[in-house]
């Protein structure tokens, strides 16, 4: 299958499609790994991811310049952002696992404790908006877990994985502990999910995937851990830091030209302030430079594929016949030759859009958002929870009671407080109503990729 180049329209490699035979011999040699994989030490298999973190980090040039080539994304984001968050996910899951403890519950004349164990042969399916970043996210606590990984990385960005499968292998990482499979979802993604071998599902995609998949795996008792789509609220009261509002809400909106699930794409403003942010905000946003992935000066870089871009400028109509009025977006694109037909998007601003209309309501997932007004903490926090998503969201406020009162009624699983994208691993990560099933991170992620048994002794 041709692996393309977003920002030049040119294909750049061939990637294989993976067939129902691939996944027998994948299962073969990760049912033969599991009794010695699952036996080993913690500390042995800390080992192994340690020496995985190293070796992505020793190869940050070489695989910050594939991200960008495979996904469009500026170049320096992928060094600064994806590529070290790919080599921490191993590291932290190579001490968490190492730190990993069950509970005891003594009672009279009883002690029960609870064993994990690893759960078996695990699949662990990404997107492509944070290729690599978000595979080890997964692959990390499975394999630190004890268990036996089958993984797909999306086909539209199957570069990155295909070197990490090198690194694995330059690590010395025993052969069928894991195993990479390429290809379309509703193919050989689906034909994993069918698996009755698969014990447990962590996926991260689209909120219709997430739902065949619940329903493959509802009939095999299997646990599933589900990260989807998000349609997330900001709220900016008028007491806030204007500034520090604005700046963390153009970052939150445009990182990655939109593309990642936590940004922002419904910004509600407290009315007296309304005007005042629209200005300062549309201000920046102008500014931002939508240019050659590779250029350091470049905000952002092309879409990941035409696809997808027909996709938010089928929505950028959509919001004009809505009624919406557009701020800023429709400024030519100055490119270079090479880049002349690339996928590339101005970031788009629209207001005067009803919080029921389609623009509000779906998740775009690209460079687009809605500047909408609200009277008080009341209607703020009605708004925000109006939608069938539940994701992330912020607060951007001085006054700390109120963000969180808010944080505390807010239906989101993530809440920023005067700040957006402040990740530490430890803590759980997910979403509610539709926007997922379960939370990854820290503890959380071992505890699903471990299966608990309880054991009583009377004395
Ligand atoms: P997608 O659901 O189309 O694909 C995700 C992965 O699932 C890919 O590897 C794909 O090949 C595979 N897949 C597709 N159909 C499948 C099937 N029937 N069975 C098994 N696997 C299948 O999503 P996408 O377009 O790659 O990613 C964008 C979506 O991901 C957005 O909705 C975004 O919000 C969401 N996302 C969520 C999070 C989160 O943490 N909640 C993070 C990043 C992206």
């Amino acid at each position: 299958m041709d692996d393309v180049n977003p920002a030049t329209a040119e294909v750049f490699a061939q990637i294989p499609l993976s067939n129902q035979d691939d996944l027998k011999a994948a299962i073969n040699s990760a049912n033969k790994a599991f009794p010695m994989w699952s036996k080993m030490s913690v500390e042995k298999r800390a080992n192994y991811l340690m020496k995985i973190s190293s070796l992505i980090k020793e190869n940050l040039d070489q695989l910050a310049q594939a991200e960008s080539q495979d996904t469009g994304k500026p170049l320096q984001l992928a060094r600064v952002v994806d590529i070290p968050r790919a080599s921490a996910n191993m590291e932290f899951f190579a001490h968490a696992i190492t730190q990993f403890s069950s509970e005891s519950h003594s009672g009279k004349n009883s002690i029960n404790y609870t064993l994990r164990r690893p759960v078996g042969l695990v699949a662990c399916i990404s997107p492509w908006n944070l290729p690599l970043y978000l595979f080890t996210w997964k692959i990390a606590p499975a394999l630190a877990a004890g268990n036996c990984v089958i993984a797909k990385p999306s086909e539209i960005t199957p570069y990155t994985a295909y070197l990490f499968s090198r690194l694995c292998i330059e690590a010395g990482l025993p052969k069928g502990v894991l195993n990479i499979l390429h290809g379309q979802g509703p193919e050989i993604g689906n034909t994993i999910v069918e698996s009755e071998n698969i014990k447990a599902v962590s996926f991260t995609g689209g909120t219709t995937t997430g739902r065949r998949i619940a329903e493959i795996s509802a009939p095999l008792f299997r646990k599933v851990s589900l990260e989807l789509g998000g349609k997330n609220p900001a709220l900016v009261f008028a007491d806030c830091d204007l500034d520090k509002a604005v700046e963390g809400l153009v970052r939150a909106s445009f990182t990655n030209q939109g593309e990642i699930c936590l940004c922002a794409s419904r910004i509600y403003i407290e009315k007296s302030i309304y005007e005042q942010f629209k200005g300062k905000f549309v201000d920046k946003v102008k500014a931002l430079k939508v240019g050659a992935p590779d250029e350091q000066s470049s905000n952002m870089g092309a879409l990941v594929s035409a696809q997808h871009l027909d996709k938010v400028r089928r929505y950028i109509a959509i919001a004009k016949e809505e009624g919406g009025r557009l701020l800023c977006g429709e400024e030519p694109i100055e490119l270079e030759e090479k880049y002349k037909h690339g996928y590339f998007l101005r970031p788009h601003v629209f207001e005067n859009l009803p919080n029921t209309c389609t623009t509000n309501q779906e998740e775009i997932f690209g460079p687009l958002v809605s500047l909408n007004v609200f009277q008080g903490e009341e209607e703020a926090l009605l708004l925000a929870n109006d939608s069938e998503y539940g994701l992330a969201s912020s607060i951007w406020t001085k006054d700390l009671s109120k963000a969180n009162r808010i944080a505390d009624q807010i239906e989101t699983g993530i809440v920023w407080i005067n700040c957006w994208m402040n990740r530490d691993l430890r803590t759980p990560f997910g979403g509610m109503k539709n926007s997922g099933l379960g939370r990854e991170g820290g503890l959380e992620a071992l505890r699903f990729f471990t299966e608990p048994k309880n054991v009583c002794i009377e004395y």
